[in-house]
């Protein structure tokens, strides 16, 4: 028998719009969070996503609502996580569809409304911040018939801040959100739509369970769990809910939301996605969807002082327990010393990487430009996968080169259509498809990964006023006529500047990136040339003029404490340079040079 009071569901919506608000009311008005615990935004902990406003981790919560148990699961914001996003879906029977009563339907509300749209969910739509005196809730109301095809009586109005309305969502979630449809008495089979990792408890699966039970006489027995996508087998330690915290439990049962802790010290093993059941089943399928943890978007990480090697090394340990997508391997550079090639799901998980290292295991590190897998036919049948571009072979020894495409979509309103338009055409995409949605419009590009990599996020945030949105998924190989680029400085090579570059953009590439590094690398105490060269031929060159940086010479004899001062920020300054040779090279030249 399947318990028919459970409601499973997430909220969704455009940043701002009011998601973590309408989750915080929720949390209150079914008593789940003591006022002592309640604090705003409750539902994202982590302290980078708290500031940058996206939810890495999807925290689940349980909810009693009158005889019904309520789980409300949360969704990463960013693309990024794009699968993380589209398992946690998978886990609901339901979404809640916020939009803001002033600014109506944005970008990120369609896409999030397709993708609900595309797991089968049943969609509940609320226009919220009704309080606001601009707030427009009839006009936004037609937008949400007229664009999403919602019926007029479907829509609630609430706002979330001063909790209007709210018992009205509570109610929708148990009349209109059907509850799971498994069966308690099948074999286990349950869904891992994310893991964690605890010290005491090794990797904790969170999990939504389809079929059958886990119940405390398993645990007793002894009985083994297998992950089908990986292989991996394990015990069960313990069960439980999340109330948020974590809470142990007797059994969870089919339909429920609930942890496993594993014991296993390998997060790796427990892929978001994959399928648990018991060990001794030999007939279970595997649920639909699940994806290999792939890197996409590779980058070296250096540590500033020579040497913290050993220090990464232990921090990146640390740091992949609980973040099964990311991937290193020693590497060393030329001129940057010891450090590791590490492999990203994309941009912003690889600045939440850095951003994490720097601050929870305080390393100092230099992130060398972010590039992709290049695969290569060399002219002796040889093919071999290139993750930075120092590795790229000699132009001679290629017969042929491939790049990694990717399909995006991109939402945006009609009046940034233009700009958007020419952005994409510049980083060589192909348009192949455009929907028309009310005033936002749907762009579908094909386009290669590399031109993605660098800052085309924020580019299209820059040129939409933070309207548009893209999502995309990768789409193979194909061949390119690229070559590698070099930058000398005072005639030695700097392999963190090297690039793999399209034949036809050499010339110009070559110049930007001399004039850049030319702005951006501080004067020294004597002469440095850039140069670029490709093959060994020099295309382009620059000049810094020395300069004696003394910055204690505007200071006429007297205040000594003063002029200590100042040469203790000096030296605290140099601490984030990466010496090359004799030349010192602030940290952010690494990161700023690639940009536009
Ligand atoms: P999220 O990005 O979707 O999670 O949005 P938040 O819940 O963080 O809300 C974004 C901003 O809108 C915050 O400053 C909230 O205080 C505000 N906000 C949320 N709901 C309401 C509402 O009903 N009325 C008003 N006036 N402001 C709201
Ligand atoms: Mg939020």
């Amino acid at each position: 028998m399947m318990e028919k009071t459970i409601r499973n569901f997430c909220i969704i919506a455009h940043i701002n719009h009011g998601k973590s608000t309408l989750a915080d009311r929720l949390l209150e008005m079914t008593g789940s969070v003591s006022q002592m615990e309640m604090r705003e935004q409750f539902l994202d902990s982590n302290p980078i996503e708290r500031e940058r406003g996206i939810t890495i981790k999807l925290a689940p919560v349980r909810m009693k609502y009158q005889l019904a148990t309520f789980n409300l699961i949360d969704t990463p914001g960013h693309v990024d996580f794009s699968y993380e996003v589209s398992r946690s879906l998978a886990a609901c029977e339901g979404a809640i569809l916020v939009v803001d009563a002033v600014s109506g339907i944005q970008a990120q509300t369609l896409a999030n409304f397709s993708l609900a749209q595309r797991q089968g969910l049943v969609i509940i739509p609320v226009i919220n911040k009704i309080d606001l005196e601009i707030a427009q809730p009839d006009k936004v109301s037609d937008q949400l018939v007229n664009v999403l095809g919602f019926r007029k009586e479907e829509i609630i109005f609430i706002s979330a801040k001063i909790g209007k309305n709210i018992e009205q969502v509570l109610k929708a979630i148990l009349e209109r959100i059907p509850p799971p449809s498994g069966e308690v008495d099948k074999p286990l089979k349950a869904l891992v739509f994310n893991a964690t990792y605890d010290l005491y408890k090794g990797v904790l699966v969170w999990l939504r369970l389809i079929d059958g039970k886990i119940t405390q006489q398993f645990i007793k027995d002894k009985l083994k769990i297998k992950f089908l996508g990986t292989g991996a087998v394990s015990s069960i330690l313990e069960i439980g809910y999340f109330l948020p915290k974590m809470l142990p439990a007797s059994t969870i049962s089919a339909g429920e939301v609930g942890y496993l802790a594993t014991g296993l010290k390998d997060i790796s093993l427990c892929r978001v996605g994959d399928t648990v059941t018991f060990l001794r089943e030999n007939k279970v399928e595997s649920l639909p969807g699940y994806q290999e943890a792939k890197p996409m978007v590779f980058a070296g990480l250096f540590p500033i002082e020579g040497d913290s090697f050993l220090l990464l090394k232990d921090s990146l340990e640390k740091l992949k327990l609980s973040d099964a997508a990311l991937s290193f391997t020693p590497e060393i550079s030329q001129g940057m010393g010891k450090g590791f090639r590490c492999g990203f799901l994309g941009l912003l998980h690889a600045e939440i990487v850095q951003e994490r290292l720097e601050r929870e295991f305080n390393v100092n590190l230099v992130m060398t430009p972010p590039t992709v897998e290049y695969q290569i036919e060399k002219k002796n049948g040889q093919l071999v996968k290139i993750l930075k571009a120092a590795d790229f072979p000699d132009p001679a020894q290629i017969d042929k080169v491939y790049e990694p495409y990717v399909v995006a979509a991109i939402f945006t309103p009609i009046d940034f259509l233009g700009p958007v338009i020419s952005l994409c055409k510049e980083k060589r995409a192909t348009l192949v498809n455009q929907e028309y949605f009310g005033n936002q419009v749907k762009l579908t590009f094909r386009m290669p990964l590399a031109e993605m990599v660098i800052d085309f996020y924020d580019q299209i945030k820059n040129l939409s006023s933070g309207f548009a949105s893209l999502d995309w998924v990768e789409e193979g190989f194909k061949q390119v006529e690229a070559v590698r680029i070099d930058i000398l400085l005072n005639g030695q090579r700097v392999d963190a500047f090297s690039q793999i570059i399209p034949r036809p953009n050499v010339q110009i590439v070559s110049r930007n990136l001399v004039e850049k590094l030319k702005n951006l690398i501080p004067r020294q105490l004597f002469e440095v040339i850039i140069q670029a060269t490709l093959g060994g031929k020099i295309i382009a060159r620059e000049r810094i003029a020395p300069f004696r940086k003394d910055v204690t010479a505007k200071l006429y004899g007297g205040d000594r404490t003063r002029r200590m001062k100042l040469l203790e920020k000096q030296k605290k300054g140099k601490k984030r340079m990466k010496q090359i040779g004799k030349i010192a090279i602030p940290q952010k030249v690494f990161t700023e040079v690639f940009k536009k």
